[in-house]
């Protein structure tokens, strides 16, 4: 579903991305672990086009992401109109929330579908009750983000992404915001997601959701990918220096 090669990506001079590959197949989790400011951030705002690429490319079900390709092989980019048509089949959850804070669950949810896909008031209605039950929050649809816990809102954030009914979700770092007893909520939430068969790419330092969840980990280190593999290869029997330094501080 996801085919992203050779990514190169520069900030000021700086390449943050130095030549990343990354296959996910329908219906896998990846996970990206790595030190703070190698890139992972970066990579995933690239994979939605929250970041233009500088080299290489992206395709998501097929769409190269961000640019048309001629006969020649020139690239050209897609209009902003084109991109967020593209951008509107990836869902994306964030580590700080981002909800309306003065509107409910129900209509943060409801929102994007109404606004963007013109679906009607009804329909996204039932849907967001659907899909706030689904995340554990039946009881909360006239709630305003205030008034919920910060789990309570990235399970909020994860409904109003799904209304969206993505091909792909991504995962920035959901649970490092939130107290320690708030982050399993979030996390089963995401398993539930990643057991009803969604792709998703999530970036975490929650190792115990990495080795029961991934299907594919991948390190990275200073914008290269390290070390990949299964969360065995990977977590358990790290090849790489790099890798095994990182996991002993993770601890
Ligand atoms: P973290 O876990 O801290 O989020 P990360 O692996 O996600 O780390 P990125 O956030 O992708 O790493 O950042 C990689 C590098 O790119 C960092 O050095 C960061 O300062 C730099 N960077 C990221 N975004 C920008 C930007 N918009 N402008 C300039 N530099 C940036």
């Amino acid at each position: 579903l996801v085919r992203a090669v050779n990514v190169t990506k520069s900030f000021h001079g700086n390449e943050v991305l130095k030549g990343i590959d990354l296959t996910v197949h329908r219906g896998e989790v990846v996970v990206l672990l790595g030190p703070s400011g190698s890139g992972k951030t970066t990579f995933l705002r690239c994979i939605n086009q929250l970041e233009t690429i500088d080299g290489g490319r992206i395709w998501v079900d097929g769409d190269l992401m961000g640019y048309r390709e001629d006969e020649k092989g020139h690239l050209h980019h897609l209009t902003d109109k084109q991109v967020s048509a593209q951008r509107r089949d990836i869902g994306m959850v964030f580590q700080r929330f981002n909800l309306f804070p003065h509107k409910t669950a129900l209509e943060n949810v409801m929102e994007a579908p109404m606004q963007v896909k013109g679906v009607s008031k009804a329909k996204a209605r039932a849907r967001g009750l659907e899909l706030l039950e689904r995340v554990g929050l039946a009881d909360k649809p006239k709630a305003y983000p205030g008034a919920l816990s910060g789990g309570q809102q990235q399970r909020v954030a994860i409904a109003r992404a799904l209304a969206m009914d993505p091909k792909l979700m991504l995962f920035d770092e959901p649970t490092s915001a939130l107290d320690p007893e708030l982050v399993g909520e979030v996390l089963r939430v995401m398993r539930d997601l990643a057991e009803a068969g969604m792709t998703m790419i999530v970036v975490t330092h929650e190792m115990g959701f990495a080795r029961e969840v991934a299907d594919h980990v991948v390190f990275m280190d200073a914008g290269v990918v390290c070390e990949e593999g299964t969360a065995r290869d990977v977590i358990s029997n790290p090849q790489q220096e790099r890798t095994r330094s990182f996991l002993r501080r993770m601890r």
